[in-house]
C-alpha cells in the first residue's frame, strides 16, 4: 500500500526522515501516527524509528536532546516541533513480566517491528509513502480486529501492560479482540499484578474515554483484568453493572471515575481511599468528590442556591455530561447560569469581611465571628439582605443580639 497524499505532520516531519536517509540510514514513521493516519484520525504524536544508532541520530543533527538514550530514544528538533527518533531495537529478558532488562540496537527494521504490540500498531511508512507491513496489520485495520504480533501468549508474558493498552485500543478504536489475543489476555491477567497503579491507570483512563467504552468495559471484566486492578477485585457484579450504562462515551476524566465509585457503590467515607488507590492526583480527587456529592443531590431533588454555592463551573458543566447515565437531563446553559446569578460566589465576595464586624461590633474574634458571617453568607444567598455594608451589619447586630440572648 502505498499513500500518495501524506497529512501535514507527516508531511512536516519529511525533511527528518530524508536527512537520516541521506546519510546513508533507513528511517521511517511507526507506531500510532500511521496506524492513526490509514484509519484517517487525527495524529498527536510522530515517532520515527531507524537503523542510526543513537550516536549516529547525533551526528546527522544538529539539535537534539538526550531523552532516553539508553533505549535508543533522541529528540530531534526540527523547525517548530520535536521527533523521538529512536534506533531500531528489540528487547531481551523481561524477567518481570514488565519493561525489558535490556535493548540491544539492531540495524532491522523487521526485528524492530516484531517486538511491536498489536499488528496495526507494527506498521511502518517510509519517505516514499509506502507502508511496510510485515504482520498483516493493513489487513486487521482493515477487519478492525486488534491481534497481538507473533504469539500472543508470550507478547503478554513479555510485557503484562499490553494487556491493558490493547483493551484501550479496543475503546478507542472499537475494534474486536482478535480470538486467540482474547484468550492470552484472559490467561495472562493475573501477570497485571505486576504492574505498577500509575502505568495501568493511564491506560485504563484512555480507555474510559474512548469512543467504544462499552465495548472495551465488557472486555475488562470478560478477560478478568479487572481483578488485578487497585480496589476492583470483588466488584464483579457492580462492574457488569455499570458497563450496562456506558451506552455512550464519557466526556470527561472526573466524570469517568465519578461514574466508577458512583456505580461500584463505593460509600462516601471510603471514596478518597479508592481514588488514592488509583494514584490519582490530589486536584482529580478534589473534583471528582465534589461531583459525587453534586450527583447525590441531583438524584434526589433540584439544586437549590445553597447547593450552587458549594459548586462550581467545572462541576456543573461535569454534572450536565454525568447526568444521562442516570436518565437525568439537565440543560447545561440553566445549570451555569444559575451559578452566575448566585449573588455572591464566595465569602470574598461578601460586603463585609470579619475585620468589618468586629469593628461594627466593638468585640473580639471568636466562634462568634465565624457563625455571624456563615449567617450572613447565607442570608446574602437567599436574598433576605442585600449584600450591602450597612444593611449587613445591622443584620449581624441582630443576629449576634439574638445569639447572645438564646445565651442568656
Ligand atoms: P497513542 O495514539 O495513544 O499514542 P500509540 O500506539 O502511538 O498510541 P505509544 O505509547 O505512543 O502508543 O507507542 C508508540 C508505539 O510503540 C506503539 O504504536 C507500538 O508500536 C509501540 N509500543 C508502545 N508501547 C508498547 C508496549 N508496551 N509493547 C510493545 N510495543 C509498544
Ligand atoms: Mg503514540
Amino acid at each position: 500500500m502505498r499513500i500518495n497524499n501524506l497529512p501535514q505532520e507527516f508531511k512536516k516531519a519529511l525533511p527528518v526522515i530524508d536527512k537520516l536517509n541521506q546519510a546513508g540510514y533507513e528511517a521511517y514513521f511507526v507506531g500510532g501516527s500511521v496506524r492513526d493516519c490509514i484509519l484517517n484520525l487525527p495524529i498527536h504524536d510522530v515517532d520515527i524509528a531507524t537503523s542510526a544508532f543513537p550516536a549516529e541520530i547525533k551526528e546527522v543533527f544538529e539539535k537534539t536532546i538526550d531523552v532516553g538514550i539508553e533505549h535508543g530514544t533522541v529528540l530531534v528538533l526540527h523547525q517548530d516541533e520535536s521527533y523521538e527518533i529512536t534506533t531500531f531495537r528489540t528487547e531481551s529478558t523481561y524477567q518481570d513480566y514488565r519493561r525489558p532488562d535490556h535493548v540491544d540496537f539492531v540495524r532491522s527494521l523487521e526485528e524492530d517491528l516484531k517486538r511491536r504490540d498489536f499488528t496495526i500498531n507494527a506498521l511502518a511508512l517510509n519517505a516514499q509513502g509506502q507502508i511496510i507491513d510485515l504482520f498483516h496489520g493493513l489487513e486487521d485495520l482493515q477487519n478492525k480486529r486488534l491481534k497481538a504480533v507473533g504469539i500472543a501468549a508470550e507478547r503478554f508474558q513479555e510485557d503484562a501492560l499490553r494487556m491493558m493498552r490493547g483493551l484501550r485500543f479496543v475503546s478507542q478504536l472499537g475494534f474486536d479482540l482478535e480470538e486467540k489475543t482474547q484468550a492470552a489476555i484472559t490467561t495472562h491477567a493475573p501477570l497485571l499484578s505486576k504492574i505498577s497503579v500509575e502505568r495501568i491507570c493511564i491506560e485504563f483512563e484512555k480507555l474510559l474515554l474512548g469512543q467504544n467504552v462499552q465495548q472495551a468495559f465488557q472486555l475488562f471484566i470478560a478477560t478478568d483484568c479487572f481483578k488485578y486492578c487497585p480496589e476492583l477485585s470483588d466488584k464483579r457484579h457492580l462492574l457488569r453493572q455499570m458497563s450496562e450504562i456506558l451506552r455512550f462515551p464519557i466526556e470527561d476524566l472526573s466524570v469517568a471515575w465519578g461514574l466508577l465509585i458512583d456505580q461500584i457503590a463505593i460509600d462516601s467515607k471510603h471514596q478518597k481511599a479508592f481514588l488514592k488507590e488509583w494514584k490519582l492526583s490530589n486536584q482529580r480527587i478534589h473534583e471528582v468528590l465534589l461531583l459525587r456529592e453534586a450527583l447525590e443531590i441531583i438524584k434526589q431533588r433540584p439544586l437549590d442556591v445553597l447547593d450552587y454555592y458549594q459548586l462550581n463551573e467545572t462541576c456543573l458543566t461535569q454534572l450536565f455530561y454525568i447526568a444521562p447515565f442516570y436518565d437525568l437531563a439537565l440543560s447545561k446553559e440553566s445549570l451555569l447560569n444559575q451559578y452566575r446569578l448566585l449573588v455572591i460566589h464566595s465569602l470574598k465576595d461578601l460586603a463585609i469581611n470579619g475585620n468589618d464586624l468586629m469593628r461594627a461590633l466593638n468585640r473580639r474574634g471568636g466562634l462568634w465571628l465565624k457563625e455571624t458571617l456563615a449567617h450572613c453568607e447565607r442570608a446574602v444567598l437567599l436574598k433576605e439582605v442585600a449584600n450591602e455594608r450597612e444593611a449587613l451589619l445591622n443584620y449581624a447586630q441582630e443576629f449576634v443580639n439574638l445569639r447572645n440572648k438564646t445565651a442568656d
